[in-house]
């Protein structure tokens, strides 16, 4: 028997940690940091852990490693491109390199990884359980162009990313509203090791002259295998489209930019209270338009039919916010902390 304890992750968007006891293994899926500024998760029930699985680099999946001594100091797991995405002094943990599809061995369970379409490098997990299988979506999206997403197995309990809860608008019209908004120059902003390939794409594609900050234009070149001009803090203009990190100007181009000032911004991502984009956006300072790199309600609900999931746990989400995905999952629906899976 397996079971399911979701240290934090459910009820609202916040750090991703879920804790698998499988036989004598205690496995934790993700191992992330709060997103508004101090907010940190509670590890104390968390115990001593056998090993810690990462779906990707972000934040709030990895941003807790430093913390790893406080769950016994156990291997990590992650696939190598995740790890490079991970800032060096956090990266002195015993590390296991996973693949990006396919399969490995964790204490003779057979795991199977897959692209997740969120973050390069990013994978789903697969775990087989008594139960009917066990699949952890990380975060995951089936609408980017430079990543893909490799469909789920069948699996009895799916803890799904639900960020977006009943949003079920589509990548391809929101595309088309950035764009028009890019008109005459702004400053985009988004995570490193996200959107930001894609993002350059649809509005090179679209006619505009795009520049892009360092960290963005490698992954550009990653990713497309071509290459867009880089502009720093001094060289930046306001009448540029610059694609640019950190995705709410907490830092990056997009926060020495900010700090300059006379720049026009544009933010996609999910905006934390306590960010610089936050009072920027409320004052009408700044605009913000939807970029999907989480699934649409029309995703979650097909995943949940193909997996053949019974229980349906959607994670990073306030369900009484989401009337038509709690309606759709029905009777499927989870939101105990605890479960057998
Ligand atoms: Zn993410």
């Amino acid at each position: 028997m397996a079971r399911l304890k979701a240290i934090s992750g459910l009820g609202r968007k916040s750090a991703a940690l879920f804790l698998v006891e499988a036989g004598e293994q205690r496995i934790l899926f993700d191992f992330g940091d709060g997103l508004e500024p101090g907010e940190h998760p509670d590890l104390s029930e968390v115990g001593v852990v056998d090993a810690v699985c990462l779906s990707h680099a972000h934040e709030d999946h990895a941003g807790s490693l430093m913390r790893l001594g406080e769950v016994g100091s156990p291997p990590v797991y992650a696939t190598s491109r995740c790890f490079e995405q991970i800032p060096e002094a956090l990266r002195l943990v015993e590390r296991r390199i996973i693949p990006e599809r396919g399969g490995f061995d964790l204490f003779g369970m057979d795991i199977t990884v897959g692209q997740c379409g969120h973050a390069p490098g990013g994978v789903w997990f697969h775990l087989p359980t008594e139960r009917g299988g066990f699949l952890y979506s990380g975060d995951c999206s089936a609408e980017s162009e430079s990543m893909p997403l490799d469909p789920f197995p069948r699996a009895a309990t799916l803890l799904v990313d639900a960020s977006y809860g009943d949003r079920d608008s589509s990548l391809s019209d929101q595309r088309e509203a950035i764009i028009k908004a890019a008109d005459g120059g702004a400053v985009i902003c988004c995570p490193a090791a996200g959107r930001g390939a894609d993002m350059v794409q649809a509005l090179l594609s679209a006619g505009h002259a795009v520049w892009a900050e360092d960290c963005i234009a490698q992954e550009y070149e990653a990713a497309m295998g071509q290459v867009v001009p880089v502009v720093d803090g001094m060289t930046a203009c306001p009448e540029q489209v610059i694609v640019t990190t950190s995705s709410n100007a907490e830092d990056g181009l997009s926060g020495a930019l900010l700090a300059r000032g006379g720049f026009r911004f544009l933010f996609s991502s999910h905006v934390p209270k306590g960010s610089p984009a936050y009072p920027l956006i409320e004052a009408g300072e700044a605009q913000w338009l939807p970029w999907n790199v989480h699934p649409r309600l029309r995703d979650v609900l097909n995943w949940a039919d193909q997996c053949g999931a019974d229980q349906v746990i959607p994670a990073f989400i306030d369900p009484a916010s989401a009337t038509k995905l709690v309606a759709g999952l029905g009777k499927r629906l989870v939101l105990e902390r605890e479960v057998e899976i």
